[in-house]
């Protein structure tokens, strides 16, 4: 089994014999598409961009129009870098989204694979509302075997990240992976400790390179759009983390938050354990479900 063979290949019924590009056959792959979960306005997008492609290109083969479908679905995600920029000792990762996505879960994947790259890599436990958060965390950093810091339930985040930052400078960690409260959908919230851990981090580590991963359960589907608008608006999104992509048949939500965010998905989680998580490849994605 790949990673992504849960996911039905959203143009089986659509790519089949000798196919006729005609009306037809873009009304079919529209109806595929949003049944993909791609959205209307990303299914829309590429249909037309398909339609044109084949026009001016007369292609009629199956295997041409395939290539260029799925062309321009690589270049709709194609919205920025999806490698994390760690260039700073320490730099700093932010894990926002809602509780029960899936963000602890990926720090403790990611915090795995930073470190078997041989980074030192230091957990935050800037979730201090939920008492369960900082023990979850904890059982993901032994598992990961990184450090943690960590305070009280009800402690001030802000501390929580002071802390964190003052003990990375002395271990000389390369990365600081920062949890926040799920209860953050509030805007006013949301902006007022985002805003408090960016002026921490201003402060104790100024010229730290930094990143604020929105994290997303894929299987919420265009409702995981919509909360995702509503993050943007409030936080300066660096990437996407599409967790759950396991637990979904329909790929096409990857695209749609991709393009309509403008924002690169960075990982996608494909499973409860440690090693589940995959750096985002964009074409590598599309082969699998188109
Ligand atoms: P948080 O509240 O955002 O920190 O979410 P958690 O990290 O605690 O995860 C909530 C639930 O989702 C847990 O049961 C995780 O095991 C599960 N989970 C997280 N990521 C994935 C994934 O990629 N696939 C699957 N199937 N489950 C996941």
């Amino acid at each position: 089994m790949g990673f992504f063979d849960k996911l039905k290949k959203i143009t089986t019924n659509i790519f089949v014999g000798k196919i006729k590009v005609d009306d037809a056959f873009f009304d079919e792959l529209e109806e595929a598409l949003i049944l993909a979960d791609l959205g209307m306005d990303t299914t829309m997008e590429a249909v037309e961009q398909l339609r044109t492609r084949c026009r001016k290109e007369k292609l009629e083969d199956q295997e041409e129009v395939r290539t260029a479908l799925r062309e321009i679905l690589v270049e709709m995600m194609n919205v920025g870098d999806t490698a994390l920029t760690l260039d700073t000792v320490p730099s700093v990762v932010l894990f926002i989204g809602v509780n029960g996505v899936g963000k602890t879960t990926s720090i403790g994947k990611i915090g795995n694979q930073l470190k078997s790259q041989g980074k030192d890599v230091l957990f935050c436990a800037a979730d201090t509302f939920r008492a369960a958060a900082a023990d979850q965390l904890e059982i993901w950093s032994q598992r990961a075997n990184c450090q943690i810091v960590r305070q009280k339930e009800g402690a001030d985040p802000g501390a929580v990240l002071f802390d964190a930052l003052q003990a990375a400078k002395a271990r000389r960690s390369d990365v600081v992976l920062c949890d926040t409260a799920g209860r953050l959908h509030n805007k006013e919230h949301l902006m007022k400790e985002l805003a408090k851990l960016s002026k921490i981090m201003d402060k104790e580590a100024p010229d730290s390179s930094r990143e604020t991963l929105l994290v997303i359960d894929a299987t919420t589907g265009q409702n995981g759009l919509i909360q995702a608008r509503h993050f943007k608006e409030t936080a300066g999104l660096t990437g996407i983390i599409l967790t759950k992509l396991d637990g979904t048949a329909k790929g096409g939500i990857v695209i749609a938050i991709a393009r309509e965010l403008g924002v690169p998905v960075k990982f996608v989680g494909v499973g409860e354990g440690i090693d589940d998580l995959r750096a985002f490849d964009a074409k590598e994605y599309v082969e699998a479900i188109v």
